[in-house]
């Protein structure tokens, strides 16, 4: 007699649960994600809150970037403004 019951290797009946969930630094739901703001592209990150009229604006990445083009970092790091807006201001230093 042979009353082994017959045990099948369906690897479709094994739940395969991945508990390994990274958390990531920002709050970021963007797809692609934007860059981290340690990323020299942090300023394509996407805008999240925007206050023209106190010039700044908050990046998805938690980069505070003022209108001057200066930014501040989310670990308080100051980012001096890089972008001059030289409109019409031409230094003659002769
Ligand atoms: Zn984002």
């Amino acid at each position: 007699m042979n009353d082994m019951p017959s045990r099948r290797t369906d690897t479709t009946a094994i739940p395969h649960v991945t508990t390994e969930r990274k958390i990531p630094s920002t709050m970021c739901q963007h797809q692609p994600p934007c860059p981290p703001a340690e990323s020299a592209d942090r300023e394509s990150a996407r805008l999240v809150a925007h206050h023209p009229e106190q010039g700044w604006s908050l990046l998805c990445n938690g980069v505070l970037l003022f209108e001057d083009t200066g930014e501040l970092l989310p670990d308080g790091q100051i980012i001096a403004p890089h972008r001059p807006l030289g409109t019409g201001q031409v230094m003659t230093a002769a």
